[in-house]
């Protein structure tokens, strides 16, 4: 699956997430943007001139909705009230909601999934139901858990897992946050700024980071206009997936609804050393522009697991050997599922992952469609 192949879904994504940017910029793809984002001037500037360095700055874009708007929910966004609300009056769809999914079930003589229990939250009773087709976007741990506890006899480690595949590759964002103080006052941010990674030539394959700056004094600042040196950076680097066991069932639980899956992820000193480079990233954007920023910390130890941006555990390869979905996030050992959260990503960019789940999620449901007419 190339970039191409996607972009058509990004735009239905983002369409659906109302998104707010700014202009373009570089190693940061362009969005289907509903509203504009304008940097206060003395950041504009700072952008402008550190562009020619190979630092590109600009607004975060961000699903923030409309500008005014009320709404009986706390984010802009929610998968829910977005998207799942409008589909309640269709005759096509039904929500069954506190319905927590145990496994699916194969049937060996039809060579399909043809079922998927799960367990009422509230009266802990067991329903089975069938089904042409099943669509897993549980999350990575989630939709792992549920894959591995759905044995068989002829998948006895669980449904696609015939070559020992799920579980594995399992990666997150290395994710820091710390304070900086740039030399001189500059406006508190209403929007966050966003530093792109590094460009793609010179740089290590697989190893970037991308800067957040946005406001740690208090939000009146923004609206009275005012200056400050107190801004806060959010950075997201990137970790090389490796094949060893990221999520598993505990051996002596077997595929009871019980076992909590057993997460096992570390990050190398590679993954360590690029997010420490990340912070003379920023000192060099300032020193390009002539001033300078102090980052003097305190930096909080690297905890694998704190971005909740799990992803690879069951993941995409054209060749079944080294991935458990093909390129249409079809499972090889059962194509009548289609595996489409971040569980299919091959590796993690140090960009948020939701876009990128939700543009390959309607691109594999438009294609399971199609399958099924
Ligand atoms: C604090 C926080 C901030 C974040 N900020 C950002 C951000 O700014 N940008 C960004 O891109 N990402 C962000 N993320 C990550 C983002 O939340 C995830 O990438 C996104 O929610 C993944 O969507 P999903 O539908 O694949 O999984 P989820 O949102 O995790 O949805 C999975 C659903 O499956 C359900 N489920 C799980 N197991 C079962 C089961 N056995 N049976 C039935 N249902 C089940 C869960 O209850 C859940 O409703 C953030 C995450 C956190 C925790």
């Amino acid at each position: 699956m190339s970039y191409s192949d996607l972009a058509p879904y990004y735009e239905l994504a983002e369409a659906a997430l109302v998104v707010t940017a700014g202009q373009p910029f570089a190693n940061f793809p362009q969005n289907t943007t509903r509203f504009r984002s304008r940097p206060p001037a003395d950041w504009r500037d700072l952008a402008a001139h550190v562009e020619s360095f190979g630092h590109h700055l600009g607004s975060l874009p961000m699903a923030k909705g409309t500008p005014w708007m009320i709404a009986a929910r706390g984010t802009e966004f929610s998968s829910y009230h977005s998207i799942v609300a409008p589909l309640l009056t269709s005759d096509l769809f039904t929500l069954v909601r506190g319905a927590q999914v145990t496994r699916l079930n194969w049937n060996s003589a039809k060579q399909r999934v043809e079922s998927v229990e799960y367990t009422d939250r509230v009266s802990r009773r067991l329903t089975t139901m069938r089904g042409r087709a099943v669509v897993l976007a549980a999350g990575a741990v989630d939709t792992t858990t549920i894959l591995l506890r759905s044995v068989s006899s002829e998948f006895p480690q669980g449904i696609g897992n015939s070559r020992g595949l799920i579980g594995r590759y399992l990666h997150d964002h290395p994710k820091e946050w710390w304070p900086a103080t740039p030399s001189h006052r500059m406006s508190a941010l209403a929007h966050p700024m966003y530093l792109s990674r590094q460009p793609y030539d010179p740089a290590n394959p697989l190893v970037a980071s991308s800067l957040t700056i946005g406001l740690t004094s208090h939000r009146i600042n923004t609206y009275l206009r005012r200056k400050t040196r107190s801004f806060g950076v959010q950075v997201f680097g990137t970790m090389i997936p490796r094949p060893d066991v990221g999520v598993s069932l505990p051996k002596a639980a077997g595929a009871a609804e019980e076992s909590r899956p057993l997460i096992n992820l570390r990050y190398d000193q590679a993954a360590i050393d690029n997010m420490v480079h990340a912070r003379q990233r920023l000192r060099d954007v300032f020193a390009s522009a002539g001033t300078s920023v102090a980052v003097d910390g305190p930096f909080h130890s690297l905890m694998p697991g704190s971005s909740f941006h799990f992803g690879g555990t069951v993941r995409m390869h054209r060749s079944p050997e080294f991935g458990a979905l093909d390129g249409w996030n079809q499972l090889y050992d059962a194509p009548n599922v289609i595996v489409c959260d971040s569980s299919c990503f091959t590796t993690g960019p140090e960009k948020n992952p939701t876009l990128t789940a939700m543009a390959i999620a309607a691109r594999a449901g438009d294609h399971l469609a199609d399958d099924l007419l």
